[in-house]
Order: structure tokens, then C-alpha cells, then sequence
């Protein structure tokens, strides 16, 4: 049985103080949580909220790292600073990363493996546009982000990821895929993990759903088999919907 995750995108937004008031609030219900339930605040609030979460099962997560080890690339942070503060999570391949700053599957592919060899787990994104959808084919685009960026991993190193299927017309549009539509990119995805690492490795990997999920709609969402809990943007920053999304598992 794999386990179902919520985790939350906050972006670039809140301040520092609005961020703990949030994340003391999703803190508040934690004993009642039955899913794991992680939270992608930005860079600088990764160690203050840490302190805030102590004590839960609450996991933290960064929405980046670099590609690079290290050195003199200015307001980059690294993969090895994120381990060193003990950020267990990185999100690789968010399609506003992969948009508006142009990180190509090389880019995407060196951050997978910077991630995995500093002991982080990557959290690689992937998801089509509208366009490509609508010309039938998603399946063939999600496919080729999944081997540019990802299927030259070791059968370790693949079972370490989570994979998070991100339709880009559905994020932060309020259009949310059917569950039917998620359900067949979920299923086509664990099929091309069966084809390269074999079922029983598939099986195991967890696949998130992301784009506009809301209350009303995570239930049907996350019922489906192969849909294994939700990357969640807007909704994650307003404590009581993401704590709905989180009980509606
Ligand atoms: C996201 O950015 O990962 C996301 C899913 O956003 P939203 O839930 O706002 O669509």
C-alpha cells in the first residue's frame, strides 16, 4: 500500500509572520492527520518553521535548488543547504519554474541528481499545457519530461522521488482536471515506471495530483487508484481549506 501525501506550495507569498500563523494552524490538527502532510513555505522561513513544527509529523519541503554543488552562483541555494538545515523535501520542475525561468530537462535532470546524491527527496513536477492537450498529446509530453529528467535514475534512486502530475492549465486556473483525466495521466505514468523499472518498483512510487485542488474536489481526486494525494497551491494558503483537503483522504 502506498501512502498518501499532501503537501502545500505556498510560492512566493506571506510574510514571515502570516507563514507561522498558518503553519500553527494546519500544526493544531496534526494528531488527527492520518496522511503524511508536508509544507513548501520559501527559502528564508525554512528554518523558522521548523521550530514552529517541531514535534509533528509535519514534514517541510523547498520549492527549488540549484544545479550546481556550489560556489559563486549569486542567490542560488543549494542542495547541500537544504540537507544541512535537514529539509528532507525539494520541489524540482514546477512548471512556473520551468516558464517564466526557462529550466530545461538538462537543468531539471542535474537538480534530480544533486537533490538525491545530498540526501533530499525531489519532488519532480511534471504536466502539460493546454495546447498540448488539446492536440492529444499530453501522454507523449509527459512522457518524454519523464525521460529527459528522470529515467536515467538507478532503481534506488527512482523509488526516493515523488512524482507530481501538474496539468499547467489547471494550476492556479480553477479548471481542475476530471478525476477520470488524472486518474488516466496517474495510470499512463506508473505504467512508464513499470515499463523502466519494473511493477513491483512502480507500485511504490508515489504520484501526486496538482492544479486547482480544492475541498470540494479533493475527495474525488484523491479516490482514485493511482492518484496518491495532491501537490496543493492556492488552497494550501488558507488553513482551513488545505486542512479539509487533508481530511478529505
Ligand atoms: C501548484 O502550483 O503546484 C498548484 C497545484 O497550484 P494550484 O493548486 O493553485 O492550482
Amino acid at each position: 500500500m502506498r501512502k498518501k501525501v499532501i503537501a502545500g506550495n505556498w510560492k512566493m507569498n506571506l510574510t514571515f509572520a502570516e507563514a507561522q500563523r498558518l503553519a500553527a494552524s494546519i500544526k493544531e490538527d496534526a494528531g488527527s492527520y492520518k496522511h503524511d502532510v508536508m509544507l513548501c513555505p520559501p527559502f528564508p522561513y525554512l528554518t523558522g518553521l521548523s521550530q514552529e513544527l517541531q514535534g509533528s509529523t509535519i514534514a517541510l519541503g523547498a520549492q527549488n535548488c540549484a544545479d550546481r554543488e556550489n560556489g559563486a552562483f549569486t542567490g542560488e541555494v543549494s542542495a547541500a543547504m537544504l540537507a544541512s538545515i535537514s529539509i528532507p523535501y525539494v520541489i524540482i520542475g514546477h512548471s512556473e519554474r520551468r516558464m517564466y525561468y526557462h529550466e530545461s530537462h538538462e537543468v531539471l535532470k542535474d537538480k534530480v541528481g544533486i537533490a538525491l546524491s545530498n540526501g533530499l527527496k525531489p519532488i519532480f513536477c511534471c504536466g502539460e499545457t493546454k495546447e498540448i492537450r488539446l492536440a492529444e498529446n499530453a501522454e507523449l509530453h509527459v512522457d518524454k519530461q519523464l525521460d529527459d529528467s528522470l529515467f536515467h535514475l538507478s532503481d534506488d534512486d527512482i523509488q526516493r522521488v515523488i512524482i507530481a502530475y501538474e496539468p499547467v492549465w489547471a494550476i492556479g486556473t480553477g479548471l481542475t482536471a476530471t478525476a477520470q483525466q488524472a486518474q488516466d495521466m496517474h495510470k499512463f505514468i506508473r505504467a512508464r515506471l513499470s515499463g523502466r523499472y519494473g511493477a513491483p518498483i512502480a507500485e511504490r512510487i508515489i504520484i501526486l495530483y496538482g492544479g486547482s485542488v480544492k475541498p470540494d474536489n479533493a475527495a474525488e481526486l484523491f479516490s482514485q487508484p493511482d492518484v496518491d494525494g495532491g501537490l496543493i497551491g492556492g488552497a494550501s494558503l488558507k488553513a482551513e481549506d488545505f486542512k479539509a483537503i487533508i481530511k478529505s483522504i
